[in-house]
């Protein structure tokens, strides 16, 4: 076959979290090839961020035996602000790091262009192209879970507004008496109805002597995630229930009111949180949907689920590489 003589194209996208940074090498005909992750934990390094990604990039080389030359671009997703013209993280407060070109500081360490995007945006474009292109003109993306983050898509493409941090629904102010908010403001959504909240209000019934399905994780004073909480409502565990219906009417409500301002044809929900639970939580939050909603405006907008999971932001960045460097992959 003559097609197998022209050598594949390739990007590697690069998913930067707090405590472990993951490279995948991927194409549209493909999907992912292959992937490797390494701890951002790593002393030595002392958040050399730029080091530890050309390392994991030159580790995922070697590994998957593909050729530097069909690697066509490198897309970052940042936990934070960025600005995806200069490559500047303004602020990411889980890799502490502010005003740091890693775009330029990568650069010098591989040979392929640098692509930065901030991570919920990555996931929204992602999700768009991959599983929502063909219908979805408008839509709004939501992760749920450390904390709570969302992306735009308008006339199919993607809304970084005036200086970039478009998408920040998790510190849209519910309750200005609510509990205090990672930024330092009161009462922000996801202070309200993150995981994170979620699990702050069941550790804070534990510890006032109420018997829950999730009082040894407290007790062995482990953290609890998305899987043990769904764990725990699949047996009925009162606590756990109340307080994640709790926080599904407000994601509800709050989904109401940004459709009622932006008119959306779909909004897509993903993160640990809902990934779990989305047996549980998902028609909860439809239900506060359409309570919230504008008579009629919730009939025409589809609430779903992504099926990519961390995989999202991963796709990401093959859109991310046609729209800057305007190449397919
Ligand atoms: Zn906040």
């Amino acid at each position: 076959m003559e097609d197998s003589a022209i050598p594949q194209k390739y990007i590697i996208s690069i998913d930067l979290g707090g405590t472990k940074i993951l490279a995948s090498l991927v194409n549209s005909g493909e999907g992912i090839l292959m992937s490797v992750k390494k701890s951002t934990k790593d002393k030595s390094l002392k958040g050399d961020y730029a080091t530890l990604c050309a390392a994991t990039i030159k580790e995922l080389l070697a590994s998957s035996g593909v050729n530097e030359t069909s690697v066509k671009a490198v897309c970052l997703g940042i936990p934070g602000s960025v600005n995806p013209h200069t490559g500047i993280i303004g602020i990411a407060p889980n890799l502490n790091i502010r005003n740091y070109n890693i775009k330029e500081e990568l650069g010098k360490q591989i040979p392929f262009p640098v692509l930065i995007e901030n991570d919920v945006n990555l996931a929204a474009l992602g999700i768009h192209k991959f599983e929502f292109s063909k219908t979805v003109k408008n839509m709004l993306v939501v992760f749920v879970g450390t904390g709570i983050g969302g992306g735009l898509v308008f006339d199919g493409k993607l809304y970084r507004g005036s200086s970039f941090f478009a998408g920040e629904m998790g510190h849209i102010l519910v309750d200005k008496n609510g509990p205090v908010c990672g930024c330092g403001q009161k009462g922000c959504f996801e202070a309200i109805a993150s995981r994170t909240a979620i699990v702050n209000n069941i550790v804070r019934e534990i510890k006032s002597g109420k018997k829950s399905k999730l009082s040894k994780i407290v007790e062995a004073k482990e953290q609890i995630k998305s899987k043990a909480l769904a764990n725990a409502i699949a047996e009925g565990d009162k606590i756990a229930i109340k307080h994640t219906t709790s926080a599904a009417k407000v994601i509800g409500m709050m989904l109401a009111s940004v459709n009622n301002l932006l008119n959306f044809d779909t909004i897509v929900l993903g993160g640990g949180l809902v990934e779990a639970n989305e047996k549980f939580i998902l028609p909860l939050i439809k239900e506060s949907f359409d309570k919230f909603s504008l008579k009629s405006t919730a009939a025409n907008t589809i609430l779903a689920a992504t099926r990519l999971g961390d995989n999202a932001a991963i796709f990401g960045g093959i859109p991310l590489a046609e729209e800057f460097l305007e190449i397919k992959i």
